[in-house]
C-alpha cells in the first residue's frame, strides 16, 4: 500500500472510532456497532491518557463505578475496564470508587468481597449513597458529585469512568448539550469546569 493509502486508512480508522461535537467544551463520541467494542476503545483511550499523565509526573486519583463499569449486571467481570483499574495502580494512582449501591454494613461486606474476587483491591475508599437518600436522578448525580469532591480534596482527579450521566454531571445541567442524553452513549468529554476526562461508559436503559 502506498503511504498516501496507509495515511487514508489510518484516518479513516480514527475518524471511525472518534466522532467529535462541535461544543465549547471537548465531547467526542466513541462509535462502533458493538457496545463491548465501544467499552475496549474507550479503555484503551484511557489507558493511554494515565500513561500520558504518568509520563507528565503527575500523581492523582482515577474514580470509577461499579455496576456496569467495573462489573456487568449479573457482576461479571468488565475486562477492559478492571485492567485500567490495574494499570493505574501499576502507574502509581490512587483508585476512588463511588457506587450508588446504599450503605449498610452488609452490603458494603458484600461489595467489598464482590470487588475483592475480581481482583479489585487496595481502592482508598468506597463510597457508598446513605440509604436514606431517595435513588433520583438529581440525588444521585449530587451524591456522586460530593463524593468527587470529597476525592479532589486528597488528590487531583485524573479521570473518571463511569456508565450513566449522573456519573458525570451534576443534574440539573446548566449546560443544553449535556441534557437528556442517551444513556447508551459512549463517549469521552471534559465536563465544563472540570480539568479531567469523563469516561461516559454505554449504560443500560
Ligand atoms: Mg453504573
Amino acid at each position: 500500500m502506498s503511504s498516501n493509502g496507509k495515511d487514508r486508512k489510518l484516518k479513516h480508522s480514527v475518524l471511525k472510532m472518534f466522532s467529535p461535537e462541535d461544543y465549547s467544551f471537548v465531547f467526542s463520541s466513541i462509535e462502533d456497532s458493538e457496545k463491548s467494542n465501544k467499552i475496549s476503545k474507550a479503555a484503551e483511550w484511557t489507558i493511554l491518557w494515565l500513561k500520558f499523565k504518568s509520563l507528565c509526573n503527575e500523581s492523582g486519583s482515577v474514580v470509577f463505578d461499579i455496576d456496569d463499569t467495573l462489573v456487568d449486571g449479573s457482576e461479571k467481570k468488565i475486562v477492559s475496564i478492571c485492567r485500567v483499574y490495574k494499570i493505574a495502580q501499576k502507574l502509581g494512582f490512587v483508585c476512588n470508587i463511588i457506587t450508588a449501591r446504599p450503605e449498610s454494613k452488609e452490603n458494603r461486606s458484600y461489595t467489598k468481597k464482590m470487588l475483592a474476587s475480581h481482583g479489585l483491591s487496595d481502592y482508598e475508599v468506597l463510597y457508598m449513597m446513605p440509604s436514606k437518600t431517595e435513588p433520583t436522578m438529581e440525588n444521585i448525580s449530587f451524591y456522586k458529585y460530593n463524593a468527587r469532591m470529597h476525592v479532589a480534596q486528597r488528590h487531583a482527579i485524573l479521570c473518571n469512568l463511569g456508565d450513566m450521566w449522573t456519573d458525570h454531571i451534576k443534574m440539573p445541567c446548566a449546560h443544553k448539550e449535556l441534557r437528556n442524553r442517551d444513556v447508551a452513549e459512549c463517549a469521552i468529554l471534559f465536563v465544563p469546569g472540570t480539568n479531567y476526562p469523563s469516561i461516559k461508559l454505554p449504560g443500560v436503559y
